[in-house]
């Protein structure tokens, strides 16, 4: 089955912040080329029009950027109802919302009418690959694995791992939060497109045993992913300072478990010193990159220019529901600004890598994701930049793409995002040109 998209195609094959011509590639009137799901060719009109004229599903969007799917590197999905809760801060945020909301997935039915909802707002955000937060409840990972299998969706999940300082309701315990992980790993990683994560929620909420049992689970199954965060707030910060005196950082005590490595990403890594920078990448650690939420929740600034002169890898997330929106269009404009505020002034073309390319590698996913590379999977999103009467008069004035994609990026959120398709196949019904006449 092969299919062909024509419109402006424009991806990022390497970050365009380290230079290179080659970071950008733009084909104003360009063809994708889809075979069995994955990328065949992709070039101008004038030199794929007979193999897009011979595809058996076509489909035009004249006008629109065609980029590759979003990729939002941490999210929760069982936070979907308590986004946009107001809070002070961090912990008074789990204690008032987060684990109370948590709790209602104790109860499966609730788990899949969230994990259906979550799924089906990815697409509309044009979000094709996430990494998930589950709750410590192994059916709401089942929930989310269940909705995203659906839509042959390439998705990471874990049950949270936590057994001590956090409500009864909410606890398992060290031996048995790691044997219904187990359970998931064998059910779920590798089946279609997805993926395990291990996902301790964070160090104080694991007793040592329970951490020491999450490294041993991620480093004994190939290719097994890691998710947490580190360093987010101070507060807490501190109260891991007083769990762990002995240990020189908060990211030290990940890598005193064992817990740093390819394939695991930390959310937020705000309050950094530069020897936990090379730690990270030493260790080919990744951070994700949560503006929304750290803005929100007044945790604090990242600093990406310190980041990348480190050589970290960094991804894009929407920390929903700490962070305030599905959008990565939204997400990234608060990346922009949180830069700004750190000396760093980026261009529209860096945050469209964050969010594409840029998170792929973050999750060790980007030798199938993030680019229109052939032999890539084909997640592939449709932008229509004059979506609302705004957009459509300011880019009048545009001259250049990058104009365009800046403006795209500080005016859109999801009214922009016309199509979302997974694999090829368009996620909402339209007509592919053509089948009008096919019978
Ligand atoms: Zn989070």
């Amino acid at each position: 089955m092969s299919v062909g998209i024509r419109g402006h195609l424009v991806h990022f094959p390497s970050d365009p912040s380290s230079g290179g011509s080659e970071a950008v590639q733009n084909f104003s009137d360009g063809v994708l080329i889809i075979e069995s799901g994955r990328i065949a060719a992709c070039g101008s009109y004038a030199a794929l029009a007979e193999r897009y004229q011979a595809c058996d599903e076509r489909y035009h969007y004249p006008d629109r950027f065609v980029l590759p799917g979003f990729v939002d590197t941490h999210t929760h999905f069982a936070q979907t109802d308590i986004i946009a809760s107001p809070s002070p801060s961090l912990l008074h945020w789990l204690e008032h919302y987060t684990f109370p909301e948590e709790a209602r997935f104790s109860d499966p039915n609730h788990g899949q009418v969230v994990a259906q909802f979550f799924i089906q707002e990815l697409l509309r955000q044009g979000i094709t690959t996430a990494s998930v937060f589950a709750t410590v409840h192994p059916e709401s990972c089942e929930a989310i694995f269940q909705a995203a299998n659906a839509c042959a969706m390439r998705i990471i999940a874990g049950k949270v791992l936590m057994d001590q300082n956090a409500p009864d309701f909410l606890c398992d315990t060290a031996e048995g939060g790691i044997e219904a992980a187990r359970a998931l790993v064998e059910r779920w990683h590798g089946r279609g497109r997805l993926r395990y994560s291990v996902t301790p929620r964070f160090i104080p909420t694991s007793s040592e045993t329970q951490l020491r049992l999450a490294a041993a689970l991620y480093h004994e199954i190939p290719d097994l992913h890691l998710q947490s965060h580190v360093a987010e707030n101070e507060d807490e910060i501190a109260w891991v300072k007083r769990l762990y005196p002995k240990s020189r950082s908060y990211l030290q005590v990940y890598q005193d478990f064992g817990l740093l490595g390819p394939r695991a990403t930390y959310a937020h890594c705000i309050w950094f010193d530069d020897d936990d920078r090379r730690l990270m990448a030493a260790t080919q650690t990744a951070a994700a990159f949560c503006p929304t939420s750290n803005l929100f929740l007044g945790s604090g600034l990242f600093d990406l220019a310190s980041a990348r002169s480190h050589g970290l890898t960094v991804g894009l997330a929407t920390d929903v529901g700490g962070g305030t929106s599905f959008s990565m269009l939204r997400t990234m404009q608060e990346a922009y600004k949180v830069a700004q505020l750190k000396g760093l002034t980026m261009t529209a073309e860096e945050c469209f890598y964050l969010a594409t390319l840029g998170g792929a590698k973050a999750l060790g996913l980007d030798s199938m994701i993030g680019s229109f590379k052939p032999g890539k999977e084909a997640d592939v999103i449709v932008i229509n930049p004059e979506a609302t009467a705004l957009c459509s008069r300011r880019m009048q004035s545009t001259k250049t793409l990058s104009e365009q994609l800046f403006v795209t990026m500080m005016l859109g959120d999801e009214r922009m995002i016309e199509q979302t398709h997974i694999l090829g196949r368009p996620m909402q019904t339209i007509e592919p040109e053509g089948a009008a006449h096919a019978n």
